[in-house]
């Protein structure tokens, strides 16, 4: 599928758009969440454009889940959280925010009070993107 010269996920696939990019591969990428609920709050995303759960096919599906675990095995080594959550938003009322498919990797805490419908807080970018380089050196 193509690219959507709007969507912001495709620009950072791109490397149009910065991020803190800890794994890539051809098919697939995770990158740091810019409005972190916990601390290694991560995305992954397919390099290609599919809105949601529905529209994605199964390839990129697959390489992106394998992207996330990647990722949650860094988190785990790095952070060592009590819990991780894969969380994936498909649609307004499961407060999807942005239209191309990804999966939250999403690290918790004892007594967090996660909700499903977070919010966003900005995150503070130089402890985003320090983390983000140990996190891309503890990749296995
Ligand atoms: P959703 O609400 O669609 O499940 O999740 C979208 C996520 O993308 C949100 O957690 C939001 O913080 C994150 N996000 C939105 N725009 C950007 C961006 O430009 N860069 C990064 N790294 N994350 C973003
Ligand atoms: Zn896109």
């Amino acid at each position: 599928m193509a690219n959507d010269p709007d969507c912001i996920f495709c620009k950072i696939a791109a490397g149009i758009a910065p991020s803190f990019k800890i794994y890539e591969d051809a098919e697939a990428l995770a990158f740091m969440d810019i409005n972190p609920f916990n601390e290694g709050h991560t995305l992954a995303i397919p390099r290609a454009h599919f809105a949601n759960l529905h529209e994605v096919d199964e390839a990129a599906m697959t390489a992106t889940l394998r992207a996330a675990k990647r990722a949650a095995k860094a988190i785990e080594a790095v952070l060592k959280p009590d819990g991780i959550n894969l969380i994936q938003a498909n649609g307004p009322g499961a407060a999807q925010s942005v239209m191309h498919f990804h999966i939250h990797v999403f690290p918790r805490k004892f007594g967090d009070e996660a909700s499903l419908n977070w919010g966003l807080k900005p995150g503070d970018r130089k402890a985003i993107g320090a983390l983000a380089e140990r996190l891309k050196a503890a990749i296995g």
